[in-house]
């Protein structure tokens, strides 16, 4: 990930804000596919430790092709909530 900024340092699987959503990764869960990547690059990458993280610039992506991401996930890592609370995915 050269020359990439994760949005939080502190978390850099999140959860992050990302618009109005909550997105976060479960690094345990993670397997490192690299499928959330493939669709949305701007939003994820992975680490030194093959696990995704959530970039600076995911707020570019659109929140739809970030929810495609995310249902591309194998192992449904990813999970994001709405600024409710309710979970977009998985459901
Ligand atoms: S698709 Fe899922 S398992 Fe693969 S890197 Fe992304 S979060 Fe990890």
């Amino acid at each position: 990930m050269d020359n990439q900024k994760v949005k939080d340092a502190k978390n850099p699987s999140g959860p992050v804000k990302v618009k109005s959503y909550k997105i976060w990764v479960d690094r345990n869960l993670c397997i490192g596919a690299a499928t959330c990547i493939a669709v949305s690059p701007k939003a994820f990458a992975l680490d030194s430790e093959a696990k995704a993280v959530i970039l600076e610039t995911a707020d570019e992506d659109t929140i739809e092709n970030i929810i495609e991401g995310t249902k591309a996930c194998p192992v449904a890592a990813i999970f994001i909530e709405d600024e409710k609370g309710n979970r977009v995915f998985p459901k």
